[in-house]
């Protein structure tokens, strides 16, 4: 990856590496495992240092009947191709995708073995439940019925809400569409995924900075990057195979890499200046570069003036930030952020890199938009080499994301508005009323009438409390009762003590996944949990969307292993038992079983209502044809030059305007007004109105080359199309797709348009949704009655996508022109600032930056203040922060369960400061207790170790099986249990969450340690 090519296309034979000579011998199953085991060692150590699989000989094909399968590593959002060779049905090799831009046949520890992901003889066989203490094994029909017949019954009693359906990022993006929809179906809003507690503070700060809030460029346009400022990130652990991409920029162009941790990590090992922070202080730390940048004007100020609205109101909070205060707060000398300043100024441009160090605060929202704004201050954004480079976590985390499996947005962001439900349910050919009637009616704390379909539901980060909170404090009419876990680690959770007291409350817990997970030990239940076994993303179909928007198709690798079912079947089997399997699949071909949707007519749906986020170009054959020509990609821009997708991106990054037939080739950079919106350019997006205090928050002057209109413009309407005299353009059958939307002349809209048969559709306009898509409801900018008239119809409701062709024939964007802003005046902190996290041993700070005061929002009562006030630093006086490992991924449950990598990693363990440590007599490797402020412990094996600084300890996250010093082994079923089991940190992390989205706080709370 670091050799220079003459092309920019990898020459490496597609089918290398020592894997292949182990395929084409005949050895049996084991056998193989065996010899490829070495193998498999060997790769991990090496990518582990950046680096690249080796030839071992030429090119040896399996001869026989092997067939090759392409499909995408199920680990992390880089979206590594692993090609895998199937003999008879069984997947016998796997070798990393020379041909991905992506990875470029490089593959992690966890990439390269993949193989036994799916062929792991600890996954789950068959449906379990578990009767008077006993696992005991049942059919499918058993299990969905009981389940069926018990969720129904809560239903009638309790309300739809006392269900609580936890998806995943592990969906692929066709499963987390129907997941979300199924939802819907039931009647609910308390459906979430992992992102909540990954990236959900990154989706709201970013989105409401400029307008998405996902990843601006991608992996390899670092390539074009002069510095690299990585923060809260350790992307040679969470990301390995995203370094070659790092390293080539370090090595290229001799940029200059910018690592700020509380932890020297393996990534700051790379640095050429690698920053120690106290954590939770990164606005601290940002404004304090930003004081040296606008101190010494380094800012872009022709960029400030004509894309960015409200610097002056930051350049006020970061006149407090001198060197002085940024030490008192940070820990980081002056003298060393002026040198980093200086050189971000120098080394133009440069990208930013965050991950989860940065976002899971209570005050994870105001990090995010401060790193957006130190991008917007040097002018890095919307240019190769620039952006804000977020790092999601899962592989399909992105996906989830986009598709809506979350409590506060349907598919595409588009809000729980009633004229978003309207848009989907236009989409789906649903009764709009009949599915309205699915969701519970209430009358609310305030007095007044609550329709819980436009309330949002619970998040995943607090789902514990709507099991444990009284009812009466929730803004939902019962508790929690029924828990699916889809997916999801349990472990991967905080304040895990009181979790285990949930899972004991419920009702019923029903546990859907690839292994039994946390979830199935967790608790001492002894009836009333179900285990059904889950297909991996290599026992079927589907897309599946990298970090950098690029989405990428998977083919099926093998028929479902044991008795395990694809996500979309168990779907499926549940909608059927419901009764709503007629209508939830009306427009999706079902397979001969008469149960399980068809992956591709569930992409071609979601197709045709994604407009927000531009998922609707992205269709299966154009996907497909992506995977079979990556060669065809240049390594660096990611364009095809020539071949049958020449000229597109790979993978369609959205957005990927309009119908397929448009052809627009997706967008590589956001925000890149250098380039012609047809060939993947945008400016920032109009979200947030058109003036703010009489001041104009759309671009000055400005605007992509090509644009009719050479300054900034609001977004879309069918009204504005008119106003400038573009509505000649569109086309008959779009004019009436756009009066159907609007409610006006059905009858005669509907004689030339198939996709408006009578629905029972009976009220609204099917505008409302335009103003409140994205992210949070409360950031809705537009006036109320924005859409009350047809000429509202929009760029995100018009169904047949022609407003957007036609602004994009004139060279605009469909979403509008606009300034980015530095302020969000709907957030709790509309600035930025500074807040003590709620466990801090700086009393001396809490005064000045005190956290927030209590408060209720999603459904849920909220503590700030009131934990804050206490001072636990006497006798918890470490700060304990978390993170991941290069081996293992999340809860850890498939990575723990497979042989390969938990060889690699044995033992749970904390790092401690040689001083520390000393100071508590604990010694190297023995077994000491960490134990929170709320009264969670865990027995762990010291590392003493200079990484951490001293007063901070750190513990990685993917651990689970043993609770408080026990071993729960015994409590798996039997050849279920991972290989390796340990403590989870998170069983000792506290509470503390988000002011905007409820993430979770876990890299700044407070413990103590002891000798064990
Ligand atoms: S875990 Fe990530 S970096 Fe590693 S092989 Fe898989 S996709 Fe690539």
């Amino acid at each position: 990856m670091l050799r220079k090519k003459t092309n920019g296309v990898a020459r490496r034979p597609q089918r290398t590496s020592i894997l292949s000579e182990v395929a084409k011998t005949s050895v049996d199953r084991r056998g193989f495992l065996r010899g490829s085991g070495l193998a498999i060692g060997g790769l991990a150590a090496i990518a582990a240092t950046g680096g690249t699989v080796q030839q071992a000989s030429a090119a040896t094909a399996a001869t026989g009947n092997t067939e090759i399968k392409k499909s995408v590593c199920t680990h992390c959002s880089v979206g590594c191709t692993v090609i895998a060779e199937v003999q008879n049905g069984v997947w016998t090799g796997q070798e990393p995708g020379w041909d991905s831009p992506f990875n470029l046949g490089a593959h992690c520890a966890k990439g390269a073995s993949v193989r036994e992901h799916a062929h792991g003889e600890r996954r789950l066989k068959y449906p379990m439940k578990k009767v008077a203490g006993e696992w005991v094994r049942v059919s499918w029909e058993e299990a969905i019925n009981e389940i069926g017949d018990q969720m129904m019954s809560i239903r009638e009693e309790s309300g739809p809400d006392s269900v609580y359906w936890l998806g995943s990022a592990k969906h692929n993006n066709e499963q987390a569409y129907l997941f979300r929809k199924f939802a819907g179906y039931w009647g609910t809003n308390n459906v979430d995924h992992q992102a909540r507690i990954c990236h959900s503070t990154t989706v709201a700060g970013v989105a409401n900075t400029w307008g998405y809030g996902a990843m601006t460029n991608s992996y390899n346009d670092i390539h074009n990057s002069r510095a690299i400022f990585i923060i809260g990130g350790n992307p040679a652990e969470a990301h390995p195979v995203s370094l070659q991409h790092v390293l080539k920029a370090k090595e290229q162009n001799n940029a200059p890499l910018i690592v700020c941790d509380p932890r020297f990590t393996r990534t700051a090992a790379h640095a050429d200046e690698f920053v120690r922070m106290r954590p939770g202080s990164d606005v601290a730390l940002v404004w304090g570069l930003l004081w040296h940048i606008f101190e010494n004007e380094w800012e872009d100020k022709e960029f400030i003036r004509t894309r960015v609205w409200g610097m002056d109101q930051i350049r006020e909070e970061v006149a407090k930030w001198n060197p002085e205060e940024t030490e008192r707060v940070t820990g980081v000398p002056g003298s060393q952020l002026e040198r980093v300043a200086r050189t971000l100024a120098n080394n133009r441009p440069g990208t930013v890199i965050w991950c989860m160090g940065g976002t899971q605060h209570t005050t994870g929202n105001n990090n995010t938009r401060a790193y957006c704004i130190l991008q917007l201050a040097l002018g890095n954004m919307g240019t190769e080499g620039g952006g804000t480079n977020i790092f999601r976590g899962h592989d399909n985390v992105q996906g989830a994301t986009d598709l809506g499996v979350l409590s506060h947005t349907l598919p595409g962001y588009y809000g729980l508005s009633k004229g978003s439900w309207q848009h989907w349910t236009r989409v789906w050919g649903e009764d709009f009323d009949w599915l309205n009637a699915q969701f519970t009616k209430m009358k609310g704390a305030d007095g007044k009438d609550k329709d819980l379909m436009y309330e949002t539901g619970i998040p995943v980060s607090r789902w514990i409390d709507g099991v444990l909170e009284d009812a009466e404090n929730m803004d939902q009419p019962n508790k929690v009762r029924a828990m699916v876990l889809w997916g999801h680690a349990p472990n991967s959770q905080t304040r895990m003590v009181e979790m285990k007291k949930a899972m004991e409350m419920l009702d019923m817990l029903v546990v859907i996944d690839p292994y039994p997970t946390v979830s199935a030990v967790l608790h001492e239940r002894t009836d009333g949990v179900y285990l059904l076994p889950a297909c991996t993303q290599f026992e079927t179909e589907g897309s599946v969307t990298a970090s950098n928007r690029s989405i990428q198709w998977r083919q099926k690798v093998v028929d479902p292993i044991f008795e395990s079912k694809t996500d979309h079947e168990i779907i499926g089997r549940f909608a059927k038992k419901f009764g709503f399997h007629d209508r939830m699949f009306r427009n999706i071909a079902i397979e001969d079983d008469g149960v399980t949707p068809n992956i591709e007519d569930t992409t071609r749906e979601f197709n045709r209502g994604m407009w927000t986020v531009g998922y609707t170009g992205q269709t299966p054959e154009r996907l497909k044809t992506h995977m079979a020509n990556q060669h065809t990609f240049d390594r660096t821009t990611l364009r095809a030059l020539g071949g049958p997708a020449d000229g597109d991106y790979y993978g369609l990054p959205w957005p990927c305007w309009g119908t397929a037939d448009i052809k627009h080739p997706g967008s590589p950079n956001l925000y890149n007004i250098n380039l012609p919106v047809k060939d993947g350019g945008l400016p920032f997006r109009a979200r947030y109105g058109v003036e703010r205090n009489g001041e104009n928050l759309l671009a000055e002057g400005v605007s992509n080359p090509g644009a009719d209109i050479q300054d900034g413009y609001p977004e879309f309407t069918y009204q504005m199309l008119v106003d400038l005299g573009w509505d000649g353009d569109l086309t008959e059958e779009e004019k009436r797709s756009i009066a159907t939307v609007a409610g006006i002349q059905m009858a005669e809209a509907m004689e030339g348009d198939p996709s408006a048969e009578p629905n029972g559709l009976s009220e609204g306009d099917g505008t409302q949704g335009a103003a409140e898509e994205v992210g949070e409801q409360s950031m809705s900018p537009f006036p109320s009655d924005f859409n009350a008239k047809a000429g509202g119809v929009n760029w995100k409701t018009d169904l047949s996508g022609g407003i957007q062709r036609v602004a994009i024939k004139h060279g605009c964007a469909p979403y509008g022109n606009a300034k980015a802003r530095t302020v969000v005046w709907t957030f709790p902190d509309p600035v930025p600032v500074h807040r003590e996290p709620l466990y801090t041993n700086r009393r001396d700070l809490v005064e000045d930056y005190p956290t927030y005061e209590d408060r209720k929002f999603y459904r849920l009562p909220t503590m700030y203040a009131s934990i804050q006030k206490q001072d636990f630093s006497q006798d918890y006086p470490i700060i304990l922060t978390s993170g991941r490992l290069v081996e293992y991924e999340g809860g850890g449950d498939e990575t723990r369960s497979n042989p390969w990598l938990a060889e690699l990693q044995q033992d749970m363990f904390i790092e401690i400061n040689t001083r520390d440590a000393n100071n508590l007599g604990v010694r190297d490797g023995a077994m000491c207790w960490v134990e929170g402020p709320e009264g969670g412990k865990v027995k762990v094996m010291a590392m003493v170790t200079e990484r951490v600084g001293e007063g901070v300890a750190f513990m990685p996250f993917h651990f689970g099986g043993h609770f408080q010093g026990e071993d729960l082994r015994s409590r798996y079923p039997e050849g279920a249990d991972p290989i390796v089991l340990g403590e989870s940190t998170n069983t000792a992390q506290t509470y503390g969450y988000d002011s905007v989205t409820q993430m979770q706080e876990t890299k700044a709370t407070l413990c103590k340690i002891m000798p064990a």
